[in-house]
């Protein structure tokens, strides 16, 4: 079904300077965890649009579940009310434990944190946030400011009162993984703890009360962290760091916002929000990307007591919650066993990613959990140094080359990420390894 498609070296480039250094890749089609591009070739795609695509790329009930909406009820905007938009903000909160139950609908993840951002100021009287270093949690020019990556910042006014988005009422906190202050590549198994269970707790509260002593941060509005970083490079934490940071956070009146945007919707594996895995809840859950298996839209859900300092104001968003968006999202929830899925698949592909670890000396760690996956490339064991953005591209090319997408993060973009859409079997996990096994080869001779 490949219509004749002009040739794709046109003049004109969107998004040229995307999150990915491959050549630019032209797509025309995709079905679940396949894509095509104009000239015909297929990808297993394995950052599904980055954690975007949750169930599958024109998933048949997800695309019905569209069109039947199209045909009946496009918008209204928020001044009325709709069934798809009941059905699914009840769908939604069921999810969510209590008092996780009052909920904004929003186009995008950096709109949803930027709401949040808004009701924590609100509802605390205080102005400062705390984000963590590596941490990536939008492009708005406020959501900016809590992104710590300079690489997604520009030096212009962010929107949080100061002159530029590295302002100083905004602080990255103790824990990003590469982008820690000690080492340029240190990274959770720098601990030799296994992965993901990591005990220097104490190092990073210290560091997170170092900010607290010496800064204004006294008088905190917010904690913003994912459950597990995504574009710092499916960092983790060590066990209990989000639950005393919590409470840290709350004793000093600030609220804390678990950014789900990519960990939410099963993607973990072995819960359905990433915060359920640290034993933690949060005031307010901000989510986009998987929420809608790839059509806009974002939330923001909170508790009635935060929603209540909020309801002083008028809130308005025209397109937020619109009824083909809440059907396509009814649906995504609808559909069973994406987080078994993503528990199975990814647990495989977890472990056979540290048999490779072991095996080359060129992946100086593997991490993350269900089917929200880091593996992190280093010159050599011993420096734990980056491996160079050069290096990076060759192994990312040829990847390509062999019919697999992966992605790229970490503040070096030293780490690969695999982040695929839930539907994907063993067959493709495998398909995948031995591909990214050739590559590594390839490059290693
Ligand atoms: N938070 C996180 C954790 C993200 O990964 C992203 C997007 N990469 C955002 C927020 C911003 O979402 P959006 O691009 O939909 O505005």
């Amino acid at each position: 079904d490949l219509p004749e498609m002009p040739p794709c070296k046109g003049s004109v480039y969107i998004n040229k300077v995307g999150v990915s250094n491959l050549e630019q890749l032209y797509i025309h089609q995709g079905h679940m965890q396949w894509l095509w591009d104009v000239d015909g070739r297929r990808y297993l795609d394995l950052f599904a649009g980055v954690a975007t695509v949750s169930v599958g790329h024109c998933h048949p009930k997800v695309t019905e579940a569209a069109e039947k909406q199209l045909r009946k009820l496009w918008h209204t905007t928020n001044i009325y009310v709709y069934s798809p938009l009941h059905e699914y903000t009840e769908k939604l909160a069921a999810t969510l434990p209590d008092p996780l139950k009052v909920i904004y609908l929003t186009n995008s993840g950096s709109e949803a944190n930027d709401l949040a951002m808004l009701m924590a100021r609100l509802h605390t009287g205080n102005f400062d946030v705390i984000t963590l270093r590596g941490s990536y949690h939008g492009g708005s020019p406020l959501t900016m400011g809590l992104t710590s990556n300079a690489a997604y910042k520009y030096p212009v006014a962010s929107g949080l009162g100061c002159h530029n988005t590295m302002c100083p009422d905004v602080f990255a906190g103790p824990w990003g993984g590469s982008n820690c202050r000690d080492s340029p590549v240190q990274t959770i198994r720098d601990c030799s703890c296994p992965q993901g269970s990591c005990t220097a707790n104490d190092k990073y509260i210290g560091q997170l009360n170092e900010v607290f002593a010496t800064s204004v941060a006294s008088r905190i509005a917010a904690f913003f962290a994912e459950p597990i970083m995504g574009v710092g490079g499916a960092v983790q934490y060590p066990k209990n760091f989000l639950k005393d940071t919590y409470k840290l956070v709350r004793e000093r009146g600030g609220v804390c916002i678990a950014d789900e945007v990519q960990t939410g919707f099963g993607r973990t594996g072995s819960h359905f929000w990433g915060f359920q895995g640290h034993d933690v809840i949060p005031d307010m859950v901000t989510m986009a990307k998987g929420i809608a298996n790839g059509f806009p839209m974002g939330a923001v859900v909170t508790t009635p007591e935060i929603a209540a300092s909020f309801a002083k104001g008028v809130h308005f968003n025209t397109f937020g919650g619109n009824p083909v968006a809440c059907a396509i999202a009814s649906s995504v929830l609808d559909e069973d066993g994406t987080q078994q899925i993503s528990h199975d698949v990814g647990t495989y592909l977890l472990t056979e990613l540290a048999k490779m670890r072991d095996k080359y000396e060129i992946i100086g760690d593997v991490r993350g959990k269900g089917l929200q996956i880091g593996v992190e490339m280093v010159k050599d064991k011993a420096s734990r140094k980056p491996l160079p953005p050069a290096a990076m591209s060759e192994i990312f090319e040829d990847t390509k080359d062999m019919g697999v997408l992966i992605g790229k993060g970490g503040v070096y973009g030293q780490t690969f990420r695999i982040k695929p859409p839930m539907c994907i079997t063993r067959d493709d996990a495998d398909f995948f390894l031995a591909v990214f096994n050739q590559a590594l080869h390839n490059y290693m001779e």
